[in-house]
């Protein structure tokens, strides 16, 4: 049977200061994100499912097994984005044009998917993806959810679960939405796009 692993982090601990804390990325990635794959590796025999990838699971499982590997697969898809290092601070390239294509302008974007992160109630998140069609679309999924549940490929995601900013931001959500602006690597986001 294949057995899930904890994905390594692509920067160093402190990288995402001030934006994220080396303590709540310590905790997100090496406590909860670890704890799933612990709790997936754990249900996983006698599903059915023992060699099935992360995104088979996601369509097909239910309940406890469903949980832990969306979360897995949507924290993979979350830490994977960031850099700690001076980036571009809007898209460029295929998303770029996309953005501006499909909501007006960078800007236009930028507050709708702070909006939907915001008023998304209770734990979740809020995605950016590409349907069928290559149409963007800005989608809140509850709980682990992940939009390849709804045939789209996911491109972009911010996680609202409390444990992802309450060390650094304590309520204050909108605050920590805003500050990711500051440290995703669109050139990550640009090859999800193709
Ligand atoms: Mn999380």
């Amino acid at each position: 049977m294949k057995k899930h692993e904890l994905m390594e982090l692509p920067y160093a601990i402190e990288a995402l200061e001030p934006f994220i804390s080396a303590q709540t990325l310590g905790f997100h990635h090496g406590k909860h994100l670890n704890t799933y794959v612990n709790n997936l590796n754990a249900l996983l025999p006698g599903s059915g499912l023992e060699d099935a990838s992360l995104e088979e699971i996601v369509c097909k499982a239910q309940g406890g097994i469903l949980n832990n590997a969306g979360q897995i697969l949507n924290h993979n898809l979350y830490f994977a984005q960031f850099s700690g290092s001076p980036m571009a601070t809007a898209p460029t390239g295929q998303t770029g044009k996309a953005i501006t294509r499909d909501f007006g302008s960078f800007e236009a974007f930028q507050e709708e998917f702070l909006k939907k992160g915001t008023t998304l109630f209770g734990s979740g998140w809020v995605w950016l993806s590409a349907g069928p069609d290559g149409k963007l679309i800005i989608t809140q999924e509850p709980n682990a959810a992940n939009p390849l549940q709804k045939g789209l490929t996911p491109l972009l995601t911010f996680d609202v679960w409390e444990h992802a900013y309450y060390l650094d931001y304590q309520n204050r959500r909108a605050d920590h939405l805003a500050a990711l602006w500051k440290i995703i690597d669109w050139e990550i986001i640009e090859k999800r796009l193709k």
